[in-house]
């Protein structure tokens, strides 16, 4: 079934968003994928930053009068409708946000319907929308960056249940030989224990900024991902899976070992799977990240899929 909206439209409603950011959030409004207007708030304590933020939004709001509001937040969040702490943040790395009533905090007095998810979902959502996976409704975002995150539609909608996808967190196989313990606080040498910036700085104990094209760490992080992927594609069948974030968008050059690595890993098994045409960079850069908060805006306008 095809829910997705119809393509770009600069007559569509004027929306408002917040994105969520580890150390900065921005409050926009937009039409169309245009951003109309932004705000700009550094990721402090949680009531800072919050107070600041509904401050903005509530500026923003007068002045342009949007028809919804979109909150695309990093995670742990808690997206149970109907639930106590529905758009609240769960226990995470960030200890002074566990808890935090995002939700509340941003749309409490502005009378907006508002969709929460996290940042991924919405960076999803926006290159849906506006950017490489137009016209696909099947997709899954994946940013490697300070963590690993996957977003992932199914058929233009969110994948959302028990709480979010947490595809960072995939065990994958190892490299033979590797010893490298991993990154990750939970699970060690989980994907993000292995791909994410972190663990490639604690690899080779200096930043991934720094490291050649040819550093003997690439391939690990490489193999990594397409063992990542390669599951995701197996579960999801996704039109695309686009690669985002500070590791893929300053490494080009681990695109195409990505590419031959799922396609081995998969060995024929999907038929007519095509590697260049399925795995590919995202294409709203920098971007992602407020525009989804707007894409995850007009999912509120939309009828729900179980309606
Ligand atoms: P976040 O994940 O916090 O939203 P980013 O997507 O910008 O932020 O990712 C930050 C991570 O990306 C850091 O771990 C950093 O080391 C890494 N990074 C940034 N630029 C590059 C680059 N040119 N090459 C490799 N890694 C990079
Ligand atoms: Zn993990």
């Amino acid at each position: 079934v095809n829910r997705s909206l119809p393509p770009n439209d600069p007559s569509g409603p004027v929306v408002a968003g917040v994105e969520l950011g580890g150390t900065k959030c921005i409050a926009l409004v937009g039409q169309g994928g245009r951003i109309l207007d932004r705000r700009e708030v550094p990721t402090d304590a949680p009531g800072v930053t919050l107070a600041a933020l509904a401050a903005a939004l509530r500026g923003l709001v007068d002045a342009w009068a949007p028809a919804a509001l979109g909150l695309a937040s990093f995670g742990p969040v808690s997206l149970r409708a109907g639930s106590a702490t529905y758009g609240h943040m769960l226990p995470t790395p960030k200890p002074a946000w566990s808890g935090a009533a995002i939700l509340p905090a941003l749309s409490d007095g502005l009378e907006l319907p508002v969709a929460i998810h996290t940042d991924v979902t919405g960076a999803a959502l926006a290159e849906n929308r506006w950017g490489s996976a137009r016209g696909l409704d099947d997709v899954v975002y994946i940013t490697v960056g300070t963590g690993v995150g996957v977003g992932i539609l199914v058929g233009g909608v969110p994948v959302t249940g028990h709480m979010h996808p947490e595809a960072g967190h995939l065990r994958v196989r190892r490299v033979g030989g590797d010893a490298f313990g991993g990154a990750c606080p939970f699970h060690g040498d989980c994907l993000e224990g292995l791909a994410a910036g972190p663990a490639i700085a604690l690899r080779t104990a200096r930043r991934a900024e720094q490291l050649g094209d040819d550093d003997p760490a690439w391939p690990f992080v490489a193999e990594a991902l397409a063992e990542g992927i390669a599951s995701l594609i197996l579960t999801v069948s996704p039109r695309r899976v686009l690669l985002g974030g500070g590791v893929m968008l300053g490494q080009p050059h681990l695109l195409a070992p990505i590419r031959e690595r799922t396609a081995d890993k998969l060995a024929g098994y999907i038929a007519s799977f095509a590697a260049h045409e399925v795995i590919a960079p995202c294409s709203l850069g920098g971007d992602a990240g407020p525009l989804g908060a707007l894409a995850l805006a007009e999912t509120a306008l939309r009828p729900h899929p179980a309606a």
